[in-house]
Formats: C-alpha cells, structure tokens, sequence
C-alpha cells in the first residue's frame, strides 16, 4: 500500500498507523476561514494550464464563494484588479483543470476496496500483517476477504495452508483469492461454511481441493473448487461498503480526479450514491452509465434523467455490450485469432439486437457508450448507430465507442462521420502490448488502439482507465498517452510509436474532451470563466518535466467548486 493511500485509510477508519513524513507543500495559506467569508478567492503566482480550445495559460485565478471562476490571467493585473480577494500564493506551481475518468467502475473499486490488497507481498507473514490492519475496519461477523497473493514471491514458494491463517484468526472466516483469481486460500472458520463436507477424496468439477496427509482440505482450493467456500460468503455489509465507496472517492481526489465517468450504473447504487451525496461524503463529479437497456434504462426512461442540484451526480446515459475481452479471446474479430485458428471470438448479440437496444436508448432521449473491443465487435456497433441515428435527429448525440480498441482501416473515419466518441483507455495498451500483437498478427495490431489515427481522422477521444481494472491514477494514463511504454521506460522508443498523443492532447482526453463526452463543457473541463474551480495543483509541471517524472507526479491539491477537497499531508 502506498503512503498516501495509507493515510487515507488511516484517517477514514480512525486507525492507529504510521505513516512517512510527506514534504512540505508550498501551498499552506490555502485552508484556514469559514468559508461563508470568503467572497472571492484569488489563486495567483501560479502556472495555470487552463485547457481552453487555445491552450492558453495564466498566472492568476479568481473564483467567487459558489465555486465559479470569474477572471483569469496574469499575476501583477489580477492582484491590482482584485484587492479585496482572498489571497492563496501558489508558489509557482503547475495547476491544471479537474481531471476526470472517461471509462471507470466506482463501484467497483469500491468493492475491490473492501478486501485486503495482498499483491506484491513478500511473505506470509507480510499477508497475516496486511490481513490484521484491514480487519480494523470490519464488523463482526464480516468476513475477512483478500486478493493478490503470489507464493512465487515468497521465500518458500509453496502453496500455504490453512493453519498459516488459523493462529490468527481462529474465528472469522478468511478467503483469500490468488492473483491469477484461480485458487483461493482459506482458514478453518471459512472452510467449515462449506455446504459440503471437504474432507475424504472427491474432487469438483474443473476443479482441485488440495488435501492433507489425513485427507483433510489443506486450505487451498483451485478453480471449481473455490466455488465451494465462495458461494457461502455473505454480501458486503452496509457499513462497510459505505466506508469502501468513501475510501475509492477519497483516492481519486487524491489522485487529482474530479469527475468520473461510472459504466454500468443500478438504481441500488445510484441510490448509494445519492445517499452519500446527501451526507456531504461525495466530493466528485458523477456522470453514470447504466447497468444494460434493461430495468434501469426503464427507471430513467420513465423518471427522465438524473441531474443532482448538488452538481455531483448526472444520469443521462446507457452502457451496453457487444464483445469480452481480447486477453481471453473474447472479443469479436473479423477474421480468426492469429494465435487460436478457427476462433475468431463472439458477439454477445446479432446486430439486429444491438440495433433495437440502441433504439430503445436513443426514444428515450439519452446518450449511449457500447463496450466494443474487437474489429467485428467495433463494426458492428458503429453499423447499428449509423443506422439508428438517422431515425432521431433530435437527439443529442456524443455516442460513445467504448474501448475502440481493434479498428480496420475502413472504420477509422467513420467515427468522425458519424459524431461517435471514441472512449479509449490508454493503460490498456501499455498493459496489453506484451501479448496483444501474438492475438492480432503484425497486420492488425497496427489499427489497434489506435489513437493518432482516429485524431488525425478528426475523431474526438475521451481518455479514461478503466478502474480497477486498471490503476485509478490518470497520470498513468496520460504517461502511456505520451509514451505507449510502460513506466520502466519498456519498449525503447515505444510500443508502435506512431500512435503516441502529445502531451496537450493526452491532458485535453483527461479533461475538456472527456467533458465533452458527458455534455459538461459548458461548466467542466477546462479553467475559463463561468466555469466550475474544479482543479489541481501538481507538484511537477507535466508540460515541461522528462516524460518519465510524469507517472510520479504528486497530486497537492485537488479542489471541486472552489474548495479543497484534498490536501498532500
Ligand atoms: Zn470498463
């Protein structure tokens, strides 16, 4: 766990930690009066990138009390101009707009949050020790849950047992599952919640129990065997989740995320959501998608769509499918997998289906984003909205791709032509490009996430991770934006180098672009006036440092409508 993500878990669950001493941040004057006082608020001796459409740049900022910018420009004129403002003195820092996610799963970072994080442990007794800090935060009865463990980075690198687990914890269940997410290891309390008795020498379908000398389950189980203890895990408590949703919106502001775009949204936690909003515990733009055309879409259909007065919360969108993955061969291509001949992956629907459903989206009025990752699965979709559009001229448009990840060469242009946003994540190419070329072959690999190309095509790109798929820190995403490597610097030069973004440009898809593909231009996304004081400041200048500092840049502050909302301790 890092230590800013540490401090955060320290101070949201009132535990005991320590946690290194950060640097001083030269930004000190920025908390203290009521904010009732203040009228206005004058950020100046800074370097302001405001991501206007002439990436123009400014030394000084005024915002009102409602969390509007008023002026923006240089130093001396705005001190001048503003005598009676309060003063915050920047001390030359780097500050940009709000960044915002274009493609994430909060809630699914949320849950992810309520387990232990066990990966890259070093032995078992750093997981016993991980396990007893995160087990501050439960409830009785909660069960202790984990995820990442590797005993190939251990000393002994066998697999553990369930006894590793017992001394400390003897009553509260414990179910841990492997990195790979294809074994699990449990203690005796969680073993004992089987439905069925362990011992003897069956074995499940597809799946392993490993056993003792005495024929009694060791502890771990592998593949369909982990269903056995899995089934009997109970849903996350309330409480619980509550502190895990506080705990992933905590980390975003703290990773200069002011917006998100959340894919795939029930109305069981749009009320969540809409519960924390209440409790002033939501310091984050929302712009949800919901969960598929099914019950939610005819909630929103029915109720119309969702625009808190908070500001913090939108819904006016549907999430749909059309294809998996390509690291499992489930995206859908137009010709076979170059390294499976005769698979060439799967529609989750015939067209006509994806048709009807982007009908059904688009009578109702609101904005669809479809999960599309294989060249078949990308034309398909763009078929059905070319086709689908036509029939509702007043809708408002921004159709989103998401993912775009494998195009042809045909199907580049047609984004532009038909207004269709690509939603691109640009960590999932320096994730997949250790593999994904033995996927596509030479030939193909070349139109896969392929952003230059679809920006040349004068396609407009909204960037975003993913997450937790993906790490949720959007530096990341901008460095692979700027770089197709990852953070050691692998591949030299870059992996097809061709397709890199400028660092303008990488910033503009994590801002004023991803604003645009949630119809938030007009109040987000870049620093102008009339505009929301939605912005962080960095401790490094992204514009101008070696491309290799940006995936470290410290976040040290992160203000929403004009106030702090996170602080570098
Ligand atoms: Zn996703």
């Amino acid at each position: 766990m890092n230590r800013k993500f540490m401090l955060l878990v320290c101070v949201l669950f009132f535990t005991a930690c320590k946690v290194e001493e950060a640097p001083e941040v030269a930004t000190g004057q920025a908390s203290p009066e009521p904010e009732q006082l203040i009228e206005q608020t004058l950020i100046h001796n800074a370097r302001i990138y405001t991501m206007d459409h002439g990436f123009s740049t400014a030394s000084a900022m005024l915002f009102d009390s409602s969390g509007k910018i008023h002026n923006l420009g240089d130093n001396d004129a705005m001190l001048s101009a503003f005598p009676d403002a309060r003063r915050i003195d920047m001390g030359g820092k780097t500050i940009i707009p709000g960044l915002i996610d274009s493609h994430a799963h909060l809630y699914g970072l949320a849950i992810s949050l309520s387990q232990a994080q066990l990966r890259s442990t070093n032995s078992k007794e750093e997981v016993i020790r991980k396990l007893r800090e995160h087990e501050q935060h439960l409830s009785d009865g909660d069960w202790l849950l984990g995820r990442g463990w590797d005993q190939n980075d251990w000393p002994v690198k066998e697999f553990p047992g369930r006894e590793d687990l017992d001394a400390a914890f003897p009553d509260r269940p414990v179910w841990l599952r492997r990195i790979d997410g294809h074994a699990g290891w449990a203690n005796s309390a969680a073993l004992a919640m089987a439905d069925q008795d362990l011992s003897g020498d069956w074995q499940p379908q597809g799946g392993h129990i490993h056993r003792d000398a005495e024929g009694q389950a060791s502890g771990v189980l592998i593949d369909g065997a982990m269903e056995l203890v899995e089934s009997t895990v109970p849903e996350i408590s309330e409480e619980l989740l509550v502190a895990s949703l506080d705990l992933a919106l905590q980390q975003m502001v703290s990773l200069g995320l002011t917006g998100v775009h959340d894919m795939g949204v029930s109305r069981s936690v749009v009320q969540l959501y809409r519960q924390r909003i209440g409790d002033g515990a939501f310091p984050t733009r929302l712009y949800a998608f919901t969960d598929g055309a099914g019950e939610t879409l005819d909630w929103l259909c029915e109720n119309g769509a969702v625009e808190d007065e908070s500001g913090r919360l939108y819904m006016r969108a549907v999430k749909l499918y059309i294809d998996g993955a390509m690291g499992s061969r489930g995206a859908a291509l137009l010709a076979d997998y170059s390294d499976d001949a005769g698979n060439a992956g799967l529609l989750f629907m015939p067209s006509e289906d994806m048709e009807s459903r982007i009908d059904k989206v688009l009578a109702c009025g609101f904005q669809v984003g479809v999960h599309a990752i294989g060249d078949r699965g990308n034309r398909v979709v763009l078929d059905a909205l070319e086709s689908v559009i036509m029939h509702y001229p007043d809708n408002p448009g921004r159709h989103r791709v998401e993912h775009a990840q494998t195009l042809t060469r045909e199907d580049i242009p047609r984004f532009a032509e038909l207004d269709v946003i690509a939603a691109m994540q640009p960590t999932h190419a320096t994730s997949d490009m250790y593999w994904v070329e033995d996927r596509l072959g030479p030939e193909r690999v070349l139109y896969a996430y392929a952003w230059r190309k679809l920006i040349d095509s004068k396609a407009k790109l909204a960037l975003g991770s993913d997450f937790p798929v993906e790490e949720v820190n959007p530096m990341l995403g901008i460095y692979a934006a700027v770089t197709r490597q990852d953070v050691k610097g692998w591949p030299p030069g870059g992996w097809y180098p061709q397709e890199v973004l400028s660092r303008e440009e990488a910033v503009r898809g994590f801002t004023l672009d991803a604003a645009y593909s949630a119809f938030m231009e007009n109040s987000v996304g870049s620093l102008e006036d009339g505009k929301r004081a939605d912005f962080v400041v960095l401790e490094t200048n992204i514009f101008e440092a070696p491309v290799s500092d940006i995936p470290g840049t410290r976040i040290l502050q992160t203000w929403i409508d004009g106030e702090v909302v996170y602080s570098l301790p």
